[in-house]
């Protein structure tokens, strides 16, 4: 029957008879039923080897199809059971689902496609599936990649990362490839043990193989590499160290704030409601509070009200202003480490004594951290490791975390950033 084989086509089963459709007017849901073809009957869903039949289950069961137009479509068919000599009692295979999913084929990969395209609010509008649902899906589609592609082969080059998500509540471990600019690895929490299981899976051969690692000099980083990759080259991100610069800065801004806020005139009592009243600061505390911006950005990328907000630091706040312009010394000591190497390192020991004479705490202890990491931080500027991508990568982690919050497990983040930054984003029409 010709029209069953165009039906076939329309929702997207193959492999399969399509017996029956009805459309039924009420709820506006075409059901289309079908039955596997025949030597796809019988068939463990978890291995997909033929078995022997065992029971009807549970009797009929729907999958969720692409829409046709605006049209709702599912597929429906019997779900029996087999006897699988390794997997025991299982629902059979259906050639148009993964087994234990609620939707297609089709449907799966179109999903999977938008989550890495586009916004959370587009996809699950437009699919009409909670987001919980794209989670669970973006999770089984990678489950299928990763069974296909070796994403460890050939590593030499690599950065690991720990990025915060759910509030700072959870944590990731993630492995990039200097070379390709590609998310590698991932995994649940930023412990010793989360970093053992990606050289296990990496296994011994291979872990002999890198030759450079960059991280942001956390001890579980560095011992887990020390035992797992001892020839390799450790070099810590430039991105991190001059992180480690703005939270001194930041830690700065705000003893002089409060310092100003506490002098005479420096706060003003606020009525929210009754009986609640708060201090706010006024003047020049607050608009110290409010130059976090401007003290932070690159100077290349500051609004004109920012670098309006720095001249006035630069005016009234000496202790503010010098460690702005220490933070932007050991910036540049990374930019200058792009031509030269060796006006690099002249210029991270001139940035040295200068904080150590610095009588700024903050600053002082900072370079006290430094010179603990200063084996891997002249590694990164003699190996000329790229830091842009490093950094570009962690902050496109840190949107898809933000994007997954309301995703059930790490497993379904994990999954999706694998997808979009793994180097194998899915298609849309495969065949
Ligand atoms: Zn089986």
């Amino acid at each position: 029957m010709r029209q069953a084989r165009l039906w076939a086509r329309l929702v997207g089963v193959e492999n399969a008879v399509v017996e029956r459709v009805v459309f039924g007017e009420d709820d506006g849901v075409l059901v289309v039923s079908v039955r596997p073809a025949r030597q796809r009957r019988r068939r463990c869903g978890i291995c997909r080897r033929r078995a022997p039949g065992y029971d009807q289950g549970h009797g009929r069961r729907r999958w969720r199809a692409l829409d046709l137009g605006r049209v709702r479509v599912f597929v429906e068919a019997d779900a029996p059971r087999v006897c699988c000599p390794r997997h025991g009692i299982v629902v059979a295979a259906v050639p148009w689902a993964r087994h234990g999913a609620g939707h297609t084929y089709a449907f799966d990969e179109q999903v999977a496609w938008l989550a890495t395209q586009c916004s959370k609010t587009a996809v699950t509008q437009l699919m009409r599936v909670s987001w919980r649902t794209v989670g669970a899906i973006v999770a089984r589609v990678w489950a299928d990649v990763d069974g296909l592609v070796d994403r460890l082969a050939g590593l030499r080059r690599i950065g690991i990362d720990e990025i915060s998500w759910k509030k700072g509540h959870k944590y990731l471990t993630v492995v990039v490839c200097h070379d390709s600019g590609r998310l590698v690895w991932a995994g649940s929490g930023r412990d010793r043990a989360t970093l053992r299981a990606f050289f296990a899976a990496l296994g011994p051969g291979r872990s002999a193989q890198i030759t450079h690692i960059s991280a942001d000099g956390a001890d579980w980083i560095a011992d887990v590499v020390a035992r797992h990759c001892p020839a390799a080259v450790v070099c810590a991100d430039a991105f991190h160290v001059v992180s480690w610069a703005t939270d001194a800065l930041d830690q700065v801004r705000r003893q002089v704030w409060n310092l100003a806020r506490h002098e005479a005139g420096g706060s003003k009592r606020h009525v929210q409601g009754p009986g609640r009243a708060t201090q706010r600061a006024v003047g020049a505390a607050r608009t110290l509070k409010r130059c976090r911006w401007a003290l932070w950005k690159n100077p290349d990328t500051l609004t004109e009200q920012q670098t309006a907000k720095l001249a006035w630091i630069a005016k009234t706040g000496p202790i503010p202003y010098r460690a702005y312009l220490l933070k932007e010394g050991l910036r540049a000591v990374f930019q200058i480490a792009k031509t030269n190497a060796d006006d690099a390192v002249v210029a991270l020991d001139r940035w040295a004594s200068w904080a150590r004479r610095s009588r700024i705490p903050a600053f002082v202890a900072l370079q006290r951290r430094i010179a603990a990491h200063r084996t891997a931080i002249l590694a990164t500027i003699n190996h000329r490791l790229s830091n842009g991508r490093i950094e570009s990568m962690n902050t496109k982690i840190r949107l898809i975390t933000r994007m997954a919050f309301g995703f059930h497990s790490a497993d379904a983040l994990i999954a999706l950033a694998m997808l979009s930054l793994g180097g194998h984003r899915p298609t849309l029409h495969s065949k």
